[in-house]
């Protein structure tokens, strides 16, 4: 490598360097003011106000290296509910289990079990029945040994344990082994000991971390439906984790999709279906896939690439323009919310309170705080000197405060946003959104899901070449040449298909979920 180009990389690194550094002391501010709202907020009696079972309120947490794995986590679990944590791996499903088990610290935010405040109680109180994806058996103890251990513990008597065991055994049909070590077991009859330990605590809750992971296909499919009974047997509230959307949808009563310590939806395995809430839930849930095409609006019809018109009856266009109103007033209220917040923080400090005490100005207080205030940052936000000074002109309190915070609010603002990640997007989004509701023909974003492209002649139907084809069995999944991107259709195998067949297609106008491009949210 020559001089220059060493030159080069060894700058290229100090910028990454330098970058790295800037991010690591933003994650460190924000999780100052995560933690600073926390304390605040446990000094308020906690009472739950939900007659839910479990009752997540804002949860949130930062590790200690200030990587943030779940953000505003709330959800309320009903009595015997099957909740399935969905999402890819990394995005905060075992970190919220964790906090619920309590083996994991709460940064932020509140956590009832069964109308008690949780989030100091220790784990052994909780009540709660955990399942890993290691089994974790102790090798050297029989199955009743790994059993009764925690029961042990628990100093229960002989025939208690006895009891309790053969009861789990018996409906989990391990009776038989009871006295083999793990060693001599199979992978699904290892899980089936896991589950055991975790019913003979009598848990109310069952806390399960990817149980399955490590079964082949064919147990893991007979094992899901297992746990499913065992649940409806027990009649327990289960928690479970999985990054396997089948699995989610076959398993749960409500299904929580998550995606980089944010909850994305929350709903029954058909609402998650029918109504994804943003591109993030479509593509996730379902499998193959759901197609997405780039397409345009105009009036009450979407135009495909190809040039197809696609009627979508009347008062789309108003719902599209409704749904760009509403986001519009979602992003400005959020602003105003970061707005309101950065002033109410500096209403703590000594020197703006002390201004506002004895409802008397004090002009020296004022005049030190608005010298306090940076002249550049003053410039960004379009407020002259005169305009600043005429506030010591003001004699009356109520109309100084108002005048005061209005200029503060902008002034924090101006200065605290390049700071903050979050308030960047979120103007970025809104100066697009705003844009985008202007305009006549909007680019916007076509889902369809492969089982609903059909074949079919109607009026608006397309050509499309077949560029390659999976059958499986009683079906195809079809590899359509279309205009900006290939799409993927599924279609019943009554007939011999081939590479280079032409066929004619349409979406089935029922089936098509159109989404923003800018939000990424479903219209
Ligand atoms: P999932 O269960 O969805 O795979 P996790 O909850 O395990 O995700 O992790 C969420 C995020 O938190 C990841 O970015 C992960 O690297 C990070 N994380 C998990 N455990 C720790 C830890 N003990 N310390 C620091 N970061 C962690």
């Amino acid at each position: 490598m020559d001089l220059e180009k060493r030159k080069q990389k060894r700058a290229i690194t100090k910028q990454q360097k330098k970058e790295q550094k800037v991010l690591a002391k933003e994650r460190e501010r924000h999780h100052k003011e995560v933690l600073r709202m926390a304390r605040d907020s446990y000094k308020e009696e906690k009472n739950v106000d939900s007659d839910a079972y479990i009752s997540l309120q804002h949860i949130a947490k930062i590790y200690p290296n200030h990587v943030q794995a779940v953000y505003d986590f709330n959800l309320d679990i009903k009595k015997h509910e099957f909740i399935v944590f969905v999402g890819p791996s990394g995005c905060g499903k075992s970190t919220t289990l964790r906090m619920i088990a309590g083996l994991e610290d709460i940064t932020a935010g509140d956590l009832f079990i069964d109308g008690t405040y949780a989030n100091e109680l220790p784990p052994k109180d909780r009540e709660i029945g955990m399942v890993f994806q290691s089994y974790a058996l102790y090798p050297h103890m029989t199955v009743y040994g790994n059993m009764a251990f925690a029961l042990r513990v628990k100093n229960m008597s002989r025939e208690e344990i006895d009891d309790r065991i053969h009861k789990a055994a018996d409906i989990l049909e391990i009776s038989e082994y009871l006295n083999r070590k793990p060693a001599a077991l199979s992978g699904g009859q290892c899980q089936r000991v896991a589950l055991g330990r975790a019913i003979v605590t009598d848990a109310k809750v069952f806390l399960m971390d990817e149980p399955l992971s490590n079964l082949d296909a064919k147990l893991r499919v007979t094992m899901r439906s297992e746990l499913v009974k065992l649940h409806n047997t027990l009649n327990a509230t289960t928690i479970y984790v999985t990054h396997d959307q089948t699995e989610a949808m076959t398993m749960a009563d409500r299904i929580v999709v998550m995606s980089k310590g944010y909850v994305q939806q929350i709903g029954t395995p058909e609402e998650i279906f029918k109504t994804p809430k943003n591109i993030f839930v479509a593509t996730f849930i379902g499998s193959p896939a759901m197609n997405l095409i780039n397409v345009t609006t105009k009036g009450d019809d979407i135009y495909l690439p190809n040039g197809i018109k696609i009627s979508m009856g009347k008062g789309f266009k108003d719902k599209v323009d409704e749904f760009y109103r509403t986001q519009i007033s979602s992003y400005s209220s959020q602003i105003k919310d970061w707005k309101d917040e950065y002033l109410s923080r500096f209403a703590e400090k000594k020197l703006y309170k002390s201004i506002f005490k004895n409802e008397t100005v004090n002009k020296t207080m004022l005049f030190n705080l608005i010298s306090s205030l940076d002249k550049s940052t003053l410039e960004i936000i379009n407020i002259t000197d005169e305009e600043v000074h005429s506030l010591l002109d003001i004699n009356d309190i109520d109309s100084l405060e108002v005048k005061l915070n209005s200029i503060l609010r902008e002034y924090l603002f101006a200065k605290e946003k390049e700071f903050n990640p979050i308030i960047e997007d979120l103007l970025g989004k809104l100066n697009k959104l705003e844009e985008q509701i202007k305009k006549e023909e909007k680019e916007i974003i076509l889902g369809i899901r492969p089982e609903h492209i059909v074949e079919s002649k109607d009026k608006e139907s397309f050509k499309c070449k077949i560029t390659l084809t999976e059958l499986l069995g009683s079906e195809y999944f079809v590899h359509l040449d279309f205009p900006t991107k290939e799409l993927l259709a599924n279609i019943d195998a009554v007939k011999n298909i081939k590479v280079g067949d032409v066929m004619s297609f349409s979406l089935r106008n029922d089936c098509i979920h159109t989404f923003d491009p800018i939000t990424k949210n479903r219209i």
